[in-house]
């Protein structure tokens, strides 16, 4: 059990409440990150002395996990995440997939711009443009352009809609 605990891998990412001073190693507490496990987002629920406990971001179903400020993953709840496919008769609030390669780079994308918007003194269509081009540089085939390009095209409009996407807040 110990030995899985060290296997599970993780990474933190950007919250919507990151600042630019969070963006630095001695932010060892991790403020204004998420934690992406699995492909699933957890959110900070609770800061400890020397750890921090997060949970899954879905509404229903909460698997957790304390991660010391050493980095190691101290304890993660027996639950599974339960996973819903979205289906004819499904609540979409209730749908809980992990995200794809996909949603994972455009989630990232997201962040960074509105990170950049924040906190640049350049217009916002001018970053959304220039990050954009960044991410396509990363993707290989048409496919991965395609998939990513049309992810976009959904998130602009839910920003401008709505503030939920599959089950994960946004902003
Ligand atoms: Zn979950």
């Amino acid at each position: 059990m110990c030995d899985e605990i060290e296997n599970i891998k993780y990474e933190y990412v950007q919250s919507n409440t990151l600042r630019l001073e969070h963006e630095d190693e001695t932010n060892e507490t991790k403020d204004g990150f998420e934690v992406l496990c699995d492909n699933f987002l957890f959110y900070r629920r609770r800061k400890n002395k020397d750890s921090n406990y997060w949970v899954c971001k879905h509404k229903k179903w909460n698997l957790s996990m304390t991660i010391g400020f050493d980095g190691k993953v101290r304890s993660i709840s027996k639950k599974s995440h339960s996973l819903q496919e979205m289906r004819e008769g499904v609540n979409p609030a209730d749908v809980h997939l992990p995200l794809t390669e996909f949603q994972i780079l455009t989630l990232h994308f997201i962040k960074k711009v509105k990170l950049r918007c924040s906190t640049e003194d350049v217009g916002s269509n001018k970053i959304f443009e220039d990050e954009q081009n960044k991410l396509f540089k990363s993707l290989k085939t048409d496919e991965e352009k395609n998939n990513v390009a049309s992810l976009i095209i959904i998130i602009q409009w839910v920003l401008g809609q709505i503030t939920t996407w599959k089950g994960i807040t946004i902003n």
